[in-house]
């Protein structure tokens, strides 16, 4: 473990021994009593994080795997998928490759999804299906999810699919408010788990709308996940160390840390890391500082210009990592995370840290 550099970088996240442990725990079969009562353990904690009375399925992949399964399961018609950095335009590819008809509407890097853009997109009444990436990991770009919503209520037969991958477990989602069909995450970000297990929180709506799927296909088709779900299972083999984990996780999330508690920490760290680049010289890489994401600050570095890959070198002797921008971003902008389980004694350390390599 001497070699380990904790991570603050925007996934996979630093993961708690006692999560790690819990992996470790003797596997039990996936259609027997003892199985049956870890998803119900799980089930109503998801619930409650997720601020729904509906169900939330744990599916045995990474996100991108419900992300494809959502725009397969939810648009008959032609879908509209909003982009502003590299995995919200990564949705609209998987789109494409599932043979869907789609459009894509791509705003500059480091702006927002607007209100006014989704208004103009579904009054075309073209589209049943939209695609959002509430938190862009690649510019640090949080959405604002309860203005946007106030759009997409108006337009009842549209599909809304969100990926919440870097934002779920970091900051109050209210899924049946929101009036959201399929909300994803996986494990690997806010969580603080390993990667390789995906929830995910489907409106009745949606799973009404899935029956008349035409090619949904097999290992993501959200009639299959009612089906099992209804028998507190699930259709294939699940990743049964990776939900002895999410169990563990979900109680100390819940029980111990407290939503509120874990929220107001993300935010609060959000803060100081923001506080701290502009007090540096640097701007944040958000075109305004309220849509920079609470989860994860992506610093500009066009002014200041240091040498991000000589950082994270540095920062190998004192067990950390950062991140570098994402593709063309990088040395453009770099990124530090502070989600999971990251506490703001850590994020501080690791910013004094980067102050003394640097010099600051
Ligand atoms: C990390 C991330 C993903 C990637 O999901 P995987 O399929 O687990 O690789 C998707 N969307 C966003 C916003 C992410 O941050």
């Amino acid at each position: 473990m001497t070699n380990h550099r904790r991570l603050f970088i925007p996934g996979p996240s630093e993961v708690r021994t006692e999560n790690l442990l819990a992996m470790a725990t003797p596997q039990i079969g996936h259609r027997t009593e003892e199985f049956k009562q870890l998803y119900n353990q799980i089930q109503p904690n998801l619930q409650k994080l997720l601020y729904t009375s509906g169900p939330v399925f744990t599916v045995s992949s990474s996100a991108f795997g419900v992300m494809e399964g959502s725009v397969r399961n939810l648009c008959h018609k032609k879908c509209i998928n909003f982009a502003n950095g590299a995995f919200s335009k990564k949705w609209h590819s998987v789109t494409k490759a599932c043979g869907i008809d789609c459009d894509l509407h791509e705003v500059e890097w480091g702006k927002a999804i607007k209100p006014e853009m989704v208004e103009d997109r579904l009054s075309t009444g073209e589209y049943d299906c939209m695609t959002f990436v509430l938190n862009e990991t690649s510019t640090g770009v949080l959405g604002l999810i309860e203005e946007l919503s106030e759009v997409w209520k108006n337009y009842p037969d549209v599909s809304v699919c969100v990926d919440a991958v870097s934002a779920m477990a970091g900051m109050k989602i209210e899924f049946e408010k929101l009036g959201v069909d399929v909300l994803i995450a996986g494990m690997q970000k806010c969580f603080g788990l390993p990667s390789g297990l995906t929830v995910c929180a489907v409106s009745e709506k949606a799973l009404e709308k899935s029956k008349d799927a035409k090619a949904k296909g097999y290992y993501f088709d959200f009639q299959a996940f009612l089906k099992s779900h209804q028998k507190s299972n699930t259709p294939t083999t699940p990743a049964i160390p990776h939900l002895f984990a999410l169990n563990a996780q979900l109680d100390y999330i819940i029980n111990e840390e407290g939503l509120e508690n874990r929220f107001a920490r993300h935010a609060e760290m959000a803060e100081v890391v923001q506080d701290w680049a502009i007090d540096r010289g640097f701007s944040l890489f958000a075109e305004e500082r309220k849509y920079a994401s609470k989860t994860l600050t992506c610093i500009d570095n066009r002014t200041v210009k240091i040498n991000v890959k000589q950082l994270n070198e540095d920062l190998r002797k004192y067990h950390a990592m950062i991140s570098n921008g994402y593709g063309d971003l990088k040395e453009q902008t770099f990124r530090i995370a502070h989600m999971a389980d990251t506490t703001l004694i850590d994020i501080l350390g690791l910013l004094g840290v980067i102050d003394r390599i640097l010099g600051f």
